[in-house]
């Protein structure tokens, strides 16, 4: 077929020059959306259409119609949240998976898939320190590694006490508990699908260095020690990047039969560098592990990791075996440990951005990020009125802005903090959030994209000089 007879011609065509463009330009164009909710509305909210479009108008249009809502945190200014950016290789990959239009659920319905998936699974392990005998999943990120988890956990918990719980349900079964730190939202989201409700979390206390402690763990178990528990522990907590004491933590959980889970959405990359890894000492022995593709990777949204010690329980969960669905019984199922059903061939685009950095480029990123994390809140902790609530250990630190006002109390450095912040993303040269943490605001710097530079963290300190300063002098 000639390309002009082609009708992914144009559409490609113009795609591609768009994608070129948005990505040439990270760097010179405001971080932040740039037109307001009503803008948007105003452009895209259009009348459904009875005939369509030319092919390359309809793109042409949501071009131009999204034009200034879309943020630019694959660039390097981006400190908000946890998100990371998009490395080349793995954007590449990512657009031939939607070319391909593969159904990654089993061997059957996308081979090549299948084992792109079954490779780079092996490889994360290794990457990550996690033992080779392990089992995986790629899900649409952290959240869905929870669930996936969460799913094995509840399933190995409620078979040891002779109840079947892919059969029963949970009516009728002994109730989980799960003892948890400083969580993550999308942990209750994962109880919640899972049946499972919040009111079954049981807080653990954290000692100053942000860390579960050892005693109270044994408290809260030995207060229980029958109940069916799952041990939910952090590496890299979303405010801090703290990690907790695996050594001392994981074999009193064990010692009463629990579950260990780990929460590592960006913390457990800290394993792919040698001057991190022993942050994670210990974390092998847990029974699960949920992260992510989509932050410290790079790879394009959406992309998280599940990996479970305990290769039945995993399957017992996920599994499923239909009449007219043709397993090859030497190949990998991904239905088999993935909680969905049809899906996205994600694998691709990990292993293209597993062969993009090798080893040595992937502790390169991390130690990267951290070393630019570090910089930025030591230079913005030199601005005047700022005050750093939490150095950064990893990626992520903490800064508040104190009220220059005369007779200021701690709310109002809360929302002077606030309106520092708002300023910064307004002015368009870098991107923040804030959070709230220890009762507190305070701006959180995490810092995540390949494509973050010294010139950036300048830049970006600069920016939030001059918002300071504009935050002074407003009335
Ligand atoms: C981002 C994050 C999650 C949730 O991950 P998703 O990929 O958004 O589902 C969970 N835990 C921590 C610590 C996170 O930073």
């Amino acid at each position: 077929m000639s390309q002009k007879s082609s009708p992914f011609n144009q559409p490609l065509d113009v795609a591609f020059h768009a994608a070129l463009h948005h990505l040439e330009t990270l760097d010179s164009y405001p971080v932040g959306a740039t037109v307001s909710l009503q803008e948007m509305r105003d452009k895209l909210q259009k009348p459904l259409i009875q005939e369509g479009m030319p092919a390359d108008e309809v793109l042409r249009e949501l071009v131009r119609d999204t034009y200034g809502g879309v943020l630019r945190n694959p660039g390097g200014r981006f400190f908000a949240w946890a998100i990371g950016g998009v490395v080349p290789e793995a954007l590449g990959a990512d657009w031939l998976t939607s070319t391909w239009d593969q159904n990654a659920a089993l061997y059957a319905t996308g081979p090549a898939a299948a084992v792109v998936e079954e490779v780079a699974g092996g490889w994360l392990k290794e990457l990550l320190g996690i033992a080779e005998s392990a089992t995986f999943a790629f899900v649409s990120g952290c959240q869905m590694a929870h669930a996936t988890c969460l799913a094995s956990a509840r399933h190995a918990l409620l078979e040891e006490r002779g109840w079947d719980v892919e059969r029963k349900g949970l009516w009728g079964a002994q109730a989980i508990r799960v003892v948890t730190s400083n969580r993550h939202g999308s942990i209750d989201r994962a109880l919640r699908l899972l049946g499972m409700g919040t009111d079954c979390v049981i807080d653990l206390p954290l000692n100053e260095n942000e860390q579960a402690v050892p005693e109270e763990l044994a408290r809260i178990l030995a207060n229980d020690p029958g109940a069916p528990t799952v041990v939910l522990l952090q590496a890299g907590d979303l405010n801090t990047g703290s990690f907790d004491d695996y050594r001392a933590l994981i074999p009193i959980a064990k010692r009463f039969g629990a579950w260990v889970q780990i929460d590592g959405a960006f913390g457990l990359w800290a394993g792919a560098s040698p001057q991190y890894k022993h942050l994670l000492a210990g974390v092998g022995a847990a029974d699960s592990w949920a992260t992510d593709g989509h932050k410290w990777l790079n790879v394009p949204y959406d992309s998280g990791y599940a990996f479970v010690a305990r290769p039945v329980a995993h399957r017992a969960a996920m599994s499923h075996r239909a009449s007219y669905l043709v397993h090859d019984e030497d190949a990998r199922d991904q239905i088999d440990y993935t909680p969905e059903w049809s899906r996205r061939a994600r694998g691709f685009a990990t292993y293209a951005a597993i062969r993009q950095f090798g080893r040595a480029g992937i502790a390169e990123l991390v130690n990267g990020c951290c070393d630019h994390a570090r910089a930025l809140v030591e230079g913005l902790g030199q601005l005047p009125g700022a005050d750093v609530a939490w150095k950064p250990r990893l990626n992520q630190g903490l800064v508040r802005f104190l009220n220059p006002a005369a007779g200021s109390n701690e709310l109002d450095h809360d929302c002077f903090t606030d309106e520092v912040i708002q300023r910064v993303v307004r002015g368009g040269e870098a991107f923040f959030m804030g959070t709230s943490w220890r009762g507190r605001r305070a701006m959180r710097v995490s810092v995540l994209s390949w494509q973050t530079s010294n010139h950036d963290v300048e830049r970006a300190i600069a920016a939030v000089r001059k918002a300071l300063a504009a935050s002074t002098k407003a009335p």
